[in-house]
């Protein structure tokens, strides 16, 4: 239809089938799914051991150029591209996707479900509460917050005798331990099972953590977009004896917990890592983890839905897993391995069975392919074992534009005519950012496929550069797609050259970009200088005494995750196209240790975004009939 209607005009025009319809389809058995209501289900993780002898389906990750701030259409693309595969050319195919932030849907950004034909279905139920898994990370992540604080409350005002006769009370005559603390004996190098054996000495050790509040890291969470809560003071009631102190808010995803969920490979993982977390140190400078406070079991109590991936459908019907929704910046930005565990089983094929055919995963990964696709190999694909065949690599005329020298792109304002008319100038200059993403990706060798998602207003000649640039540049293949005005029909030309290119295996090995057990500083030189082109690293004194802390802690062997602008290959938003001759500062160094990363910041990272002016939640209202308008 054109004009293409608004996005929640079509998707409320289409009537989604029963998500136990969908089940039956995909061949889950009744144990292995829960519906939510009749649109969405979760997918227990019982299914992996059930398929664990299927050879795995085809991993196909869709990444993008570096944006502009109007976004090029990564979700749009994943999701159009599923519906190609799966209701016009016959494939099994998965979508896994990231869940939206509510922070976003109301504040700037809208929603996350795709656009145009090409959208996850009911997109307000996708983008608001959906099965509740933020709401259980924001539960966990506070459940912690409050524990230290608590903690350190009750080590201020109680002898040490006190602190252990209250942690490990007599019962019935025995002196009584929780499970969890004998891994906090076990790390303190003590051997014994019987609190009532411990010697003083040791009950000091074990039960007064000491930690050192300037050295909190861990912060309260909520997924709102809440500007006044970045800089909080606690404990100002006369019940917590003066003991007040200044911390703060960020938007839940940002929370360790998200991307713990991001990068988990099963539930007993999930329980290591959560326990694992680090808020903070001792004041004699040991890591204090979630454990030694004794909450990583109910951390994963909290979790256990959550760790379930949910099950949607595309506009045309196809299977969507969504699961987890971790930062782009200071984490993985990249939906679940569980979800994209579950879809290459769902999507594999039995050996010896000639009538099956490998199906699809597509799973997106957030920002620029200099950080999204970057992470995916290094970080997520490290952690899971699983094996990539294909990039997807989305570029549009208008970014291209950009980084070729057009006036810049402006959320909220008309595009300059360079944009609405043909102009190979700007596109040609502008091809060198997609030429690098392409070199990128081939250095991890695997395939590369550039889908070109094409605006009403781009010309034919314009299409025909971008692709002799990106062949020249050895992509396997370059197509422009227009599945936001039509659907899946508008993408199976990219359908079938991401078909050829999984198929392809020639020449093609996928390896890592860095040895993880190499130190930190020549971690983090590597991706700057090979993916961001770099001339160096320039670390500042904090990031170097952070470096020689986790080394001398055991993390020194971590991925590293940059938390980095996704505007500039570089460390400036302004430095457009294909920059060369810049020095990244490293201002500081930062764990997630349960999750298993460290993140180097380059430059201030905005952990708790706030509402402009004019907010998205102004349109957003409900019907006569009770339906959802506004959203976007
Ligand atoms: P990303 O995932 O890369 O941030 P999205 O897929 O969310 O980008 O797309 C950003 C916005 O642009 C969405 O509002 C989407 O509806 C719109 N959009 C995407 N592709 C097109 C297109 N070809 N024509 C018009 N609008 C588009």
């Amino acid at each position: 239809q054109t004009p293409v209607p608004s996005d929640i005009d079509i998707a409320m025009a289409q009537t989604p089938k029963h998500l136990a319809a969908m089940c039956k389809e995909i061949g889950l058995n009744e144990n292995e799914y829960e519906l939510y209501g009749a649109h969405k289900a979760k997918v227990n993780l019982n299914v992996l051991k059930r398929l664990d002898h299927r050879k795995d389906g085809k991993y196909v990750v869709v990444t993008g150029i570096t944006p502009t701030p109007l976004g090029e259409g990564k979700s749009t693309t994943t999701i159009g591209l599923a519906q190609a595969l799966g209701a016009h050319l016959g494939k099994a195919v998965y979508a896994c996707v990231r869940q939206p932030s509510q922070g976003p849907t109301f504040g700037i950004k809208g929603g996350a479900a795709g656009g145009g034909y090409s959208q996850v279905i009911p997109m307000d139920e996708f983008n608001l509460h959906l099965t509740g898994d933020i709401h259980a990370v924001t539960a966990a992540n506070n459940l912690l917050a409050a524990a230290i604080d608590a903690r350190m409350f009750h080590e201020n005002t109680q002898s040490n005798k006190g602190l252990f006769n209250r942690l490990c009370p007599v019962k019935k005559g025995v002196r009584t331990f929780a499970p969890v603390m004998v891994k906090r004996l076990q790390k303190l190098g003590i051997s014994k099972t019987d609190p009532s054996d411990l010697t003083d000495e040791e009950i000091e050790q074990f039960a007064r953590l000491d930690i050192d509040p300037s050295t909190i890291t861990w912060q309260r969470v909520m997924d709102t977009n809440d500007r006044f809560l970045r800089k909080i003071t606690v404990g100002e009631n006369p019940t917590e004896k003066g003991q007040v102190r200044q911390t703060g808010f960020d938007i839940a995803v940002a929370s360790e917990v998200m991307a713990v969920l991001a990068l988990t490979t099963g539930l007993q993982d999930m329980r290591q890592r959560l326990g694992n977390m680090v808020v903070a140190s001792s004041k004699s400078g040991d890591p204090i983890t979630a454990d030694d406070i004794g909450i990583g079991g109910a951390l994963t109590v909290l979790m256990k839905d959550a760790i379930k991936p949910t099950l949607m459908q595309t506009l045309e019907g196809t299977p969507v897993l969504v699961h987890a929704g971790p930062f782009a910046n200071i984490a993985s930005g990249n939906s679940s391995i569980l979800a994209d565990k579950i879809a290459l089983k769902l999507a594999g094929t039995d050996d010896g069975d000639e009538s099956m055919e490998p199906g699809y995963c597509l799973t997106e990964a957030g920002f620029g392919a200099d950080m999204g696709m970057e992470k995916f190999f290094d970080m997520k694909c490290r952690t899971s074992g699983l094996v990539p065949d294909c990039v997807v690599l989305v570029a549009t005329v208008r970014a291209l534009k950009m980084h070729g020298g057009a006036p810049d792109v402006v959320a909220g304002k008309p595009l300059p005519d360079a944009y609405t008319e043909e102009n190979l100038d700007f596109l040609e200059k502008g091809c060198s950012n997609l030429v690098r993403h392409i070199e990128n990706a081939k250095k991890f060798g695997v395939s590369v496929v550039v889908a070109v998602n094409r605006f009403s207003s781009d010309t034919d000649a314009e299409m025909d550069l971008i692709r002799k640039a990106s062949l020249a540049a050895g992509a396997d293949d370059a197509v422009g797609c227009d599945h936001w005005m039509r659907g899946g029909l508008g993408a199976v030309e990219l359908g079938n050259s991401v078909i050829d290119a999984c198929a392809n295996k020639k020449d093609k090995q996928f390896k890592f970009l860095y040895d993880v057990d190499q130190p930190i500083e020549h971690k983090i030189e590597t991706i700057c200088k090979e993916i961001y082109r770099a001339d160096g690293i320039e670390l500042s004194d904090l990031a170097k005494e952070k470096m020689a802390v986790y080394t001398r802690q055991g993390f020194g062997n971590l991925p590293i995750c940059m938390a980095k602008t996704q505007y500039s290959f570089s460390h400036d938003p302004q430095l457009k196209g294909a920059p060369t001759g810049f020095v990244v500062p490293i201002r500081d160094i930062r764990a997630s240790a349960g999750a298993g990363f460290l993140y180097p910041l380059v430059g201030a990272m905005q952990t708790m975004p706030g509402l402009p002016t004019r907010p998205c939640f102004y349109d957003v209202d409900l019907d006569q009939d009770g339906n959802v308008t506004g959203l976007f």
